[in-house]
C-alpha cells in the first residue's frame, strides 16, 4: 500500500522530526525546520556521508562560504542559463511553469496567461549598505562552485596528485517555482558535493566508478533496493555543464524522483572559470611534466531529500496484538535515539538503576530516559521515533542483575546481564 504523505507529515510534526517553518504566523512557503529528532537523523545522514567521503587519502573537505564574487556566476553559466520558463496570470498574478498546466487560462482562476518568460533560479541580495546593481550577490544555488574556485589551494596545500576530490556539505538556494512534497523540493535545503579531479580520457571510467559507489552508499543506509534505480539523462534532460550524466532515484510515493546527481562536468567549470578569473587553473604533473585542466566527476545528493527517502522507507503501520502500531525501521546508524531506557515503576531504586545503566551508555549513544505510561505505551512512542533499543530495568533486575533489552523490529525481548549490556547495544548498533 502507497504511503498517505500526511500520515508521514503529521508523525514529523508530532514527534518533533520537522515543524513548518515560521508556524506561529501561518509558515512561510516550502520552508521547514528541523526539530531535535529531525536534526539527529540529518546529523546522522550528514556524517555517514561525510565518513564515506573523508576517510580515504584521495579525498579532502572544505567548507566555503555561501556568498561568492558574482562573477562566479557569470563564469559557471548560471546567471545566464539557470533558468525555467515561467508564465504569469494577468488577473490573479499567480505564475506557473507551462509545461505542468494543461490550457492556455490560469488553473487558479481562469484568468488569461502572459507569454511564457525566463525566471531565474537564483536569490538575488545586496552586498554592503547600497542596493544598486553594482552590490547584486547571489545565494549559491548549489556548494560546488565553493569546490572550483577553490581547487588549486586544496591541491597544492595538501599536495595531491590528479585524481583525487573536494567533499562539501552545506546549504544552497533556489528560487523554484514549484517547491513541494514536503522537504522534497524546497528553496533552501542542504547538498553534499564531491567533486573529483581526473586526467581528461580517464573520466569516463571515473564516472562508472562513482556512479556504482554512490548507489552502494544509498542501499548502506539501509534503503530498500527496490527502491532504487538510475535514471540516464536522455540530451534533451543534460544540464549545460554535462557530458554525461545519471539520477540515483527513489520511488517516493509520488513517483520515482531524483536523490543524487552524479555528472561528467568535464572541464567546464574549471575552464570557465580560468577564462574569466584570468588565473590559471592548470594541473601541473610533476611525472609527466604535463599540464591540464583536469576534468570533474561530480556527485550531487540531496541532504533533505535522502532524509525524506530514509523517513519513508522506514515508516510502517502495523497492527501488534491487535493495537496499531507505527514505526520507524531505521537502520539503527540512522536512528536518532539508539536506546531508550525505563524503570518499570517509578520507585527510587528502579529508577536508581536505570539512571546509572543510561549514564554508562551516554558516551556512546544518544540516550533517553522515560518513566511516564505503562511500559507498552513507552514501547510505542520509542517505535514511532524509530529508537532500535528500550532497556528495562524491573524488579528482578536488583536481583538477577539483568535487565530486558528489546528490539523495535522483531518486538523480541532478551534479558542481558548488567556486565554486558553495553557490548551487546554496541556490537547491535554499530554492526
Ligand atoms: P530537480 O530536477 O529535482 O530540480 P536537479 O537536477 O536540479 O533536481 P541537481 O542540480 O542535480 O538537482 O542537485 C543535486 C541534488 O540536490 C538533487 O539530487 C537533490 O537531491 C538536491 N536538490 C536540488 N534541488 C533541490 C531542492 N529544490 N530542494 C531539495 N533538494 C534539492
Amino acid at each position: 500500500m502507497a504511503l498517505d504523505m500526511t500520515s508521514l507529515v503529521s508523525l514529523c510534526k508530532r514527534r518533533g522530526f520537522i515543524f513548518q517553518s515560521s508556524e506561529i504566523y501561518g509558515g512561510i512557503n516550502s520552508c521547514w525546520d528541523y526539530g531535535p529528532l529531525g536534526v539527529e537523523l540529518k546529523n546522522n545522514i550528514k556524517r555517514l556521508w561525510w565518513q564515506a567521503m573523508i576517510n580515504r587519502e584521495d579525498i579532502e573537505g572544505i567548507d566555503a562560504s555561501i556568498l561568492m564574487h558574482p562573477k562566479v556566476w557569470e563564469a559557471s553559466g548560471h546567471i545566464a542559463g539557470f533558468t525555467d520558463p515561467l508564465v504569469d496570470c494577468k488577473k490573479c498574478k499567480h505564475r506557473f511553469r507551462p509545461d505542468l498546466i494543461q490550457e492556455k487560462k490560469c488553473p487558479d482562476c481562469g484568468g488569461p496567461l502572459t507569454e511564457p518568460r525566463l525566471f531565474n533560479l537564483m536569490f538575488k541580495t545586496f552586498m554592503g549598505p547600497v542596493e544598486d546593481e553594482s552590490s547584486i550577490v547571489y545565494l549559491r544555488p548549489e556548494t560546488a562552485q565553493g569546490i572550483y574556485v577553490n581547487f588549486l589551494n586544496v591541491q597544492s596545500t595538501l599536495r595531491h596528485k590528479i585524481p583525487f576530490g573536494i567533499a562539501q556539505i552545506g546549504k544552497a538556494f533556489r528560487n523554484e517555482i514549484t517547491p513541494g512534497n514536503f522537504i522534497f523540493r524546497t528553496r533552501e535545503f542542504e547538498q553534499m558535493e564531491m567533486q573529483y579531479f581526473v586526467k581528461p580520457g580517464t573520466d569516463e571510467e571515473w564516472f562508472e566508478h562513482w556512479k556504482e559507489e554512490r548507489l552502494k552508499w544509498h542501499k548502506a543506509l539501509g534503503l530498500n533496493p527496490k527502491k532504487l534505480q538510475f535514471h540516464e539523462h536522455g540530451a534533451d534532460e543534460l544540464a549545460h555543464y554535462a557530458k554525461k550524466a545519471f539520477d540515483v532515484q527513489y520511488e517516493f510515493p509520488f513517483g520515482w524522483q531524483e536523490i543524487e546527481g552524479i555528472h561528467n562536468r568535464t572541464d567546464f567549470d574549471l575552464s570557465r572559470h580560468q577564462a574569466s578569473s584570468g588565473k590559471t587553473l592548470q594541473y601541473f604533473d610533476e611525472a609527466t611534466k604535463e599540464k591540464y585542466i583536469p576534468y570533474v566527476i561530480e556527485t550531487s545528493v540531496g541532504c533533505d531529500r535522502t532524509l525524506l527517502a530514509c523517513l519513508i522507507d522506514a515508516y510502517h503501520e502495523e497492527v501488534v496484538e491487535g493495537e496499531e502500531r507505527s514505526v520507524l525501521r531505521f537502520h539503527p546508524k540512522l536512528a536518532p535515539i539508539k536506546v531508550a531506557f525505563f524503570p518499570l515503576m517509578k520507585k527510587p531504586e528502579l529508577q536508581e538503576l536505570t539512571h546509572k545503566l543510561q549514564e554508562e551508555t551516554r558516551p556512546y549513544f544518544l540516550t533517553r530516559y522515560d518513566e511516564a505510561g505503562s511500559i507498552g505505551r513507552r514501547y510505542r512512542r520509542q517505535d514511532e521515533v524509530g529508537t532500535p533499543f528500550c532497556v528495562t530495568v524491573d524488579f528482578d533486575s536488583l536481583k538477577d542483575q539483568a535487565v530486558t533489552v528489546r528490539d523495535r523490529d522483531s518486538m523480541k525481548q532478551d534479558r542481558i546481564a548488567l556486565t554486558q549490556l553495553l557490548d551487546y547495544l554496541r556490537k547491535k548498533i554499530e554492526g
